[in-house]
């Protein structure tokens, strides 16, 4: 019996002009960092995202964190409220810096953090002595949280955001770009997201003196002086001139992307939304999401299983949601404000194949196995 291709959950999907940049890097030898690419692709970025932002280009999303942190002033001792259904990389940077995480569980509508519950962790932590210093807010799954009420709690208490948005570039909130709302907001290229450089991210600002310190510390915190001299400590998280080339193809045809990934969930909803066990997370009025990944939502763990398991042994890959950080067993221990809803879909929910680069007979195919497995 032959066996089927492999269908990937995201994999790579590279454009027409990709390659041209990565060569013109090797025609005029700059392979080192920085150089006319990075520039370029900073520039793309930020005319891609249209608000008055500034942007960094870095090594990784989680660079990008990491020094987005540092810029708030978050440091040893400190807390930071961070969305607890996510994938670790939103908290990890926490603790790189002496910090502690404290998790805020999710509400329904957009699986992202919950305002009413977040409005309480920064209460009680306030009413223990120590105000949280920063919080993580991510727009999973490229759906954007509800940036007016947790922006409002931010304000009212003046604790600055850090908006992850490395899973939603091309996702929008009334008209403005995600990746444009936090105090600082970081995106990823790596290989699964929605457009790559292969590995990779950004830091967006909307002041030019946290981009510029950012730049600063991501190349290794050298004083203005001939010789080396550091009064800081730095990292060497810059973007390479050569990786820059594959992102500034990939943002030609990043709204390709976008329409791409919007067409699977669409096919998905109309092929399963018939069917009782299975429900999907419908865009709340005035969001439009990337659906970088398209997910479903079963009634059980064991439905949910049924149907991976399945796909799987038809060589497709699936994935169940993020499992949260609370319940990470690296994190045990760490306060956390919770309602059950990141549990419940971490059990039940389901991330079917999404990559851009699908056919509409992969499409076809996966559907076909789901509604067998719920036979
Ligand atoms: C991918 C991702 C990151 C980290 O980005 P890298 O470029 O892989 O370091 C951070 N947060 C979320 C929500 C992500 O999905």
């Amino acid at each position: 019996m032959e066996t089927l291709t492999k269908i990937w959950l995201s994999s790579p999907h590279i454009g027409s002009s990709e390659q041209y940049y990565v060569d013109e890097a090797f025609r005029t030898n700059w392979i080192a960092p920085l150089g006319p690419n990075v520039m370029g692709f900073e520039g793309d970025l930020e005319d891609y995202l249209q608000e008055e932002v500034h942007v960094a280009a870095l090594s990784s999303g989680t660079a990008a964190i990491h020094l987005g942190l540092k810029l708030l002033g978050v440091g040893k001792g400190d807390e930071v409220l961070c969305q607890s259904f996510t994938f670790s990389a939103s908290a990890n940077p926490i603790t790189y810096l002496g910090s502690r995480p404290i998790f805020v569980d999710s509400e329904s509508k957009t699986w992202n953090i919950c305002p009413e519950l977040l409005e309480e962790a920064i209460k009680e932590r306030i009413r223990r002595g120590k105000k949280p210093k920063a919080i993580v807010a991510v727009h999973l799954y490229g759906m954007p949280y509800k940036v007016h009420e947790i922006h409002t709690l931010a304000e009212k208490y003046q604790i600055p955001i850090l908006e992850d948005s490395a899973e939603a570039l091309g996702s929008i909130y009334k008209g403005r770009k995600c990746g444009t709302f936090g105090d600082i907001s970081i995106l990823s290229f790596n290989g699964n997201k929605i457009i790559t450089t292969s590995g990779g991210g950004a830091l967006v600002s909307k002041t030019k003196e946290y981009r510029d310190k950012a730049i600063f510390l991501a190349t290794q915190a050298r004083d203005n002086a001939v010789h080396y001299q550091h009064s800081e400590i730095g990292h060497n998280y810059r973007m390479s001139n050569v990786l820059a080339g594959i992102g500034r193809g990939q943002m030609q045809v990043l709204n390709e992307r976008v329409s791409a990934r919007r067409r699977n969930y669409e096919y998905y909803l109309e092929a399963l939304q018939d069917l009782d066990e299975i429900s999907f997370l419908k865009e709340p009025d005035g969001m439009f999401s990337n659906r970088w990944l398209s997910c479903i939502l079963t009634p059980s763990y064991g439905v949910r299983e049924r149907i991976r398991l399945a796909l799987e042994n038809e060589n497709i890959e699936s994935r169940p949601l993020w499992k949260p950080m609370h319940l990470q067993p690296v994190f045990k221990g760490e306060p956390n404000f919770t309602n059950g809803i990141s549990e419940s879909l971490f059990q039940t929910g389901l991330c079917l194949p999404s990559g851009s680069n699908l056919l509409f007979e992969d499409l076809e195919r996966i559907v076909e196995i789901v509604k067998l497995a719920l036979k």
